[in-house]
Formats: structure tokens, sequence, C-alpha cells
């Protein structure tokens, strides 16, 4: 095997062309949510397969009732085994009066001395899926193989919620089950510091609605005697939290486990402000569980939050009525072990408990997803955190997700693989908006980051 030295150098030396082909790449259209651009679709399928399968990988487009995914299989037969996932949709690029420049005819811009690639998908996700890429073209380029064995799933319907993807991990699992999973659609910590997301935060989210008279009644006719839905709904949404920001339901913090010391060092060192984070928002204060820092609560405590609630008379004016119904949208963000069907059965109990005669309620189930917490004792996670930590001027570090990335879930439970999350995004990259860019030093950096990782692993 080469030297990961002149792995690199490879790397560091096919820059130009590798923006030439990565422009390539963003060139196509592959908005997956417009049907308008199905073609430009599976155009951009096609156009991987012939990449990969010009770097010798087994490579081949495979149709899907929505967009076609993409696997690729090269390296050698035996040893260990990734599986690399990216996406190539895009999100439509509206508003288009707010670009700079056609959102795809990508552009190299200098920010702030810094030089970024602007375009719709130039972070989210081409960019990214191209640092693995060209990091295996780095390595063939070098020493004629990958230093290890590697399946690559490519998604095309990632921006559009993935209908396919749990189908066809399903019917094709044995090809695609590797030693463990690669997903590289997130960010660094900042642009010095490398992160492995190795935790994210499940969900469970339930409907109620609370129903009293047979009508909307006035509340001089009816006002006292007659159930209120509003009131009634109140009371339940109140007893949620006791003063200390705790959720009360029985049973919530079942599963729910301590920061490893170690880990929670690593999250300290981060330097998180909490004072700054909720500035930017126009908060000062923290919320939620006290004596609990806002960096944990966003990664390791769960919620019960309110996301809409709705009844009576909402217009303009003034309307004195009793509405016959009250309804509220809750959910609960959940951590390590958490049960979410556990914890529907405990809301829908309280609300049982609280609900007063002449009151009905209906609940209405929103999705249940448990946490991703993944085995960072797996020899792989040190390796990769120590490979990244030789590229980047800071050490690596496992972060936490506050928000759920359900391709980590489907891995885990169609799979059995845990995921490393190793992305090279930035905050600012405005993935989703206007003039998205991709910083050129993530770019070369990712690059080289998954030479050294692919070598790392291959161990
Ligand atoms: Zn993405």
């Amino acid at each position: 095997m080469s030297s990961i030295e002149s792995v690199l150098e490879t790397a560091d030396s096919n820059t130009d062309a590798a923006l030439e082909r990565l422009f390539a790449l963003l060139r196509m259209p592959s908005i997956s949510t417009d049907p308008a651009y199905h073609s430009d679709c599976v155009a951009t399928a096609d156009w991987l397969v012939a990449e990969l399968s010009s770097l010798g990988f087994d490579a081949s487009r495979r149709d899907t009732p929505g967009k076609p995914m993409v696997v690729a299989h090269g390296g050698p037969q035996d040893g260990p085994h990734v599986l690399f996932y990216g996406h190539y949709d895009v999100q439509p690029a509206d508003p288009l009066n707010l670009w700079k420049s056609d959102p795809f005819d990508p552009q190299i811009e200098e920010r702030d001395g810094a030089k970024v690639i602007r375009a719709r998908g130039a972070a989210d996700d081409k960019g990214q899926l191209m640092t693995f890429v060209e990091a295996c073209r780095a390595w063939i380029e070098t020493s004629g193989a990958l230093p290890l064995r590697v399946t690559i799933l490519f998604e095309g319907e990632e921006e559009s919620h993935s209908p396919s993807l749990v189908p066809f991990l399903k019917e094709n699992a044995e090809e695609l089950t590797a030693d463990i999973a690669l997903i590289c659609d997130t960010g660094m910590w900042d642009t010095q510091t490398p992160s492995i997301c190795t935790m994210l935060r499940g969900m469970v989210a339930e409907e109620i609605i609370i129903r009293a008279a047979d009508r909307d009644l006035h509340s001089g006719g009816y006002g006292g005697p007659a159930a209120n839905p509003i009131r009634v709904l109140s009371h339940i949404l109140a007893s949620l939290h006791d003063d200390q920001g705790r959720v009360t339901l029985d049973g919530f913090y079942d599963g729910v486990h301590e920061v490893p010391g170690e880990l929670a060092q690593q999250w300290e060192s981060l330097g998180f402000d909490a004072e700054e984070f909720l500035g930017k928002v126009g908060l000062s204060v923290p919320a939620g569980e006290q004596g609990i820092s806002a960096l944990h609560q966003i990664w390791a405590r769960p919620t019960c939050e309110f996301n809409g609630i709705l009844g009576g008379y909402t217009g303009d004016g003034f309307k004195t009525v009793l509405p016959a119904e009250a309804r509220a949208k809750i959910s609960c963000r959940l951590v390590w072990d958490q049960d979410p069907l556990a914890i529907r059965e405990a809301l829908r109990a309280r609300v049982h408990h609280l609900l007063p005669a002449d009151c009905e309620v209906e609940f209405i189930p929103h999705g249940a997803d448990r946490a991703s917490v993944m085995a960072v004792d797996n020899p792989a996670f040190e390796a990769a955190r120590q490979a990244l930590a030789d590229e980047w001027p800071k050490e690596a570090v496992y972060t936490g997700g506050g928000g759920s990335i359900p391709i980590a879930g489907h891995f885990k439970q169609v799979l059995g693989l845990d995921s490393m999350l190793i992305g090279f995004g930035q905050d600012d990259d405005a993935i989703h908006s206007p003039n998205e860019k991709y910083d050129l030093n993530s770019f070369t950096g990712g690059t080289r980051s998954w030479v050294r990782v692919m070598a790392a692993l291959a161990k």
C-alpha cells in the first residue's frame, strides 16, 4: 500500500480537475421534489455511475418507483468493509431572484479572503459526496486500488423524504451490509474542528383534540356550567412540566442516561457559549431543565414541546365563544434508550386522568422514532477521530445532533449498522437557501480527510 502522504499528494494535485468534475455534477438540476426534473435526476445518477465505473467500481443505476439509487462496489473482497452514503438530489433553488448567479452554473467566489463554491447542492450534498469519490480516486491513482472494501450508496430522494429508501435497503440488505456506514451530509463544529456526530435525538409526536359541548356556545349563556375545552387543554399542557423544567409524565426519563465523563469533557472543550447561541435568536436566559447546560439539553436530554395550539375564535376583533373543541400538537425529542411508544402511552394516560366529565379526547399519532446512539466503543470511531485530528488544526470531537437524520436510523434498523456521520459543511453554507456555498477548504480538506479515514479503517 502506498503511504498516506503520497495519496494525499495525489489528492492535492487533482484539485483543479476535481473541481471540474464537481462543477459538472452541480450543473445538473437534480431537484427530486419537482417532477419536471425527473429526467435530470436520472441523468445525474447515470453521470455518477459513469464516474464510479471509470474508477474501476462495479457501479450501477438501480431504478426504484421514485428516483434511482446508485450502488457501487470497489476494493478488496475481504477485510474491513464500509458503506458510504450521500445523496445527489437537491432542494429547489427558489427564490431565484435572490441568487447572485444561476444556481446551476457553479461559481468560485472570494469571501472573507477564502474561496467558496457557490451553487445549489454545493454543500448539500454533491460537494460532500464528491469528497469521498475524490479520495477513492486518489487511492486508486496512487496505489492502483482502494485500501479497503467500499460499497457506495447514493440516494436521489433525500430532499423529498426518501420514500424508496427503506424498501430498497430491505430488498438489497445483503448487498449493502458492511461493518459500518459512513454518512457524509453533516458539518464540522467550526472551520478548524472536525466532528463525528454520534448521537441524534428521536421523536414522538401526538395531536390531541379535546371536545366538550356538541356546538360552540355563548360565554354569557353557558360560561360557568359548560366545560370549556381550551381550559381543559391548558390544564393538561400545564401539568406536563414542573417548575424545574422537567417533564412530569410517568416513566418519561426511563432510558435516559448520563453523558459519559469523557464525552462530557469533549463537549466542555468546545467552549459552547449559551448566551451567544441564544443571542442569535433574540433570547438571553436558558429555559428548559434547570441546572443542565444548553448544549447538553440539545444533544443529550429529552424535551416535551408544544408545537401548535388551536381553539375558539382567533380572528380579528372578539367573539365571546366557548368552543366545542380545542387541539394541541405536542412533540417530544428523545434521547438514549427512551421508548417512544411508552411515552405516547404515558401522555395519553395523563390526558385521560385529567379529562373531566362531559369531555372527550381524540388522539392522532404523528410518528415515533427512537434516538440513534452510535456504539463509539467500536474501534472504528476512535480510528476515524484520530485520522480527522491528523488533518485539521483542532482535535476531532464527538458531537450530538438535536434533530434527527433518518438515514442513520434506517441503517441501524434495516442493516444493523452503526453510522459515522462525518461531514465538512459549515453553519453558514446556506443549504436549502439562496446562494448555497461550500468552502473550497471543506472540499479539499474533506477529500484529504477521507483519504486518512479510509487508511485508518483499513487497519
Ligand atoms: Zn443533505
